[in-house]
């Protein structure tokens, strides 16, 4: 026999009996996302390389140690780690700037991270995510982060936690940076191999590592001082203030909290994540916030703008498995032209219908019908004469015998 061939490590298939879950995640995203204007965008599933060195940021671990990148005809590529930058390039490429704000787009779909595979974390997973453009002011992320809310409560997730924090604008985060710099600087030995690099490259970064000595060291009282000292400039204090009273306004439950810096360089002002503790340590579902100058970055014009990502493996970790749905009828006959003429019938009426292909015995097509089907259908030699069919319901074992052109209104 020749050899079998496996999945690579890191991916997976989506297999028959898990997509009506799937499908769930996406006929939910598009009724919810819809009912506040977002129209779906769908890019391509690889960019030129450059667009994520700059637009993810290249201080970053996806554009560091996890994207995969090939080269075709000397141009370099990479898979998608993330659909904002294509997002963002799409938007800019097509001159969407020039609609009237706010611009509300989403998307689903695979992206891919060179990552060490465990529960929870693939190196292909999926995300479903929005990105709204155009909108300065903490309305914007308020109706955001409503947005992600509604849509978790719609696929029945009520009890997640919203943490939130603000890391500023440029403007005064320089200053913070500085500062942090400078108490961890005596500390600097100790902190783990990344963590000097983002000391020189990006210190925010820092609050990120998971690394536990790390942890230790931002958990020291003079590091903590620093790091939890407030720096946010007049506007963007006001900026965040606002957003914090309109998500009390709706009610949002949500904890501050100053570590949470997200992955991404190109955030400022909002960021936010929503986590379960149903998830083990991948406890995170959604990450966002808003990132006023990636526009800009990529070439197009200053225009701010705010998203979302949530991970569709970890929402489906936490759904309860749904039912399998069952056939609405299974047609039984010795006649596989009447079986298939009925068949036809109602399928054409948009009911869910099979008969045997196989031609096996009666016998062995009524328990076929009773695991796969709510009503068994039956033609014998009786109904075929007197153009009628008898509809056994197959889970109270009721069976009445009924017109054929009447099935309609019994199944
Ligand atoms: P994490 O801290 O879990 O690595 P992240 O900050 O890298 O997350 P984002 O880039 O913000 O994640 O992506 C948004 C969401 O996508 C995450 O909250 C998570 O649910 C999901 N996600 C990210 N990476 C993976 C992965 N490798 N496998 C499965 N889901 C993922
Ligand atoms: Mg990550």
């Amino acid at each position: 026999m020749a050899k079998i061939i496996n999945v690579i490590k890191g991916t997976k298939d989506i297999l028959p009996q898990d997509i009506d879950d799937w499908h769930r995640l996406e006929e939910t995203a598009l009724r919810v996302f819809s009912g506040y204007g977002y129209r779906e965008i769908r890019t391509p599933i690889f960019e030129a390389t450059e667009l994520f060195a700059r637009g993810v940021g290249d201080t970053t671990d996806i554009v560091n140690k996890e994207m995969y990148t090939f080269e075709k005809n000397e141009r370099s590529l990479t898979l998608r780690p993330e659909n904002t930058a294509g997002v963002v390039r799409s938007f800019i490429e097509n001159g969407m700037s020039r609609l009237s704000a706010p611009v509300k787009l989403w998307y689903k779909g695979p992206m891919f991270r060179y990552e060490r595979p465990q529960a929870g974390r693939q190196r292909q997973f999926h995300q479903v995510g929005v990105e709204m453009f155009g909108i300065s002011q903490p309305t914007a992320d308020a109706e955001v982060i409503l947005l992600a809310i509604d849509y978790l409560k719609a696929l029945g997730l009520n009890d997640l936690e919203v943490e939130l924090n603000s890391l500023g604008c440029p403007k005064c985060r320089e200053a913070y940076k500085t500062k942090i710099k400078e108490v961890l600087k005596p500390y600097l030995n100790d902190l783990c191999e990344d963590c000097k690099t983002r000391y020189e490259k990006n210190p925010l970064r820092l609050l990120d590592c998971k690394v536990e000595s790390c942890q230790e060291i931002f958990n020291r009282p003079d590091v903590r001082e620093v790091i939890f000292s407030d720096y946010l400039c007049e506007e963007c204090a006001e900026h965040y203030s606002v957003l914090k009273s309109l998500l009390n306004e709706m009610d949002v439950k949500y904890s501050e909290n100053k570590l949470l810096v997200r992955g991404l360089d190109y955030y400022n002002r909002t960021v936010f994540e929503i986590k379960s503790n149903n998830l083990g340590s991948q406890n995170a579902v959604c990450g966002g916030g808003r990132y006023d100058s990636l526009v800009r970055n990529l070439g197009g014009d200053d225009i701010p703008a705010i998203g979302w990502a949530m991970g569709m493996e970890r929402l489906l970790a936490l759904l309860p498995k749904s039912e399998p749905q069952k056939l609405d009828g299974y047609v039984i006959s010795d006649s596989p032209v009447e079986a298939l003429k009925l068949s036809e019938e109602l399928r054409n009426s948009g009911k869910f219908v099979e008969f045997d292909l196989a031609c096996k015995k009666f016998t062995k097509q009524l328990e076929k019908a009773s695991k796969l089907a709510k009503y068994a259908l039956i033609l014998g030699e009786d109904e075929i004469s007197s153009n009628s069919v008898s509809v056994k319901n197959l889970e109270t074992s009721e069976q009445v015998t009924v017109k054929r052109d009447e099935v309609l209104s019994v199944i």
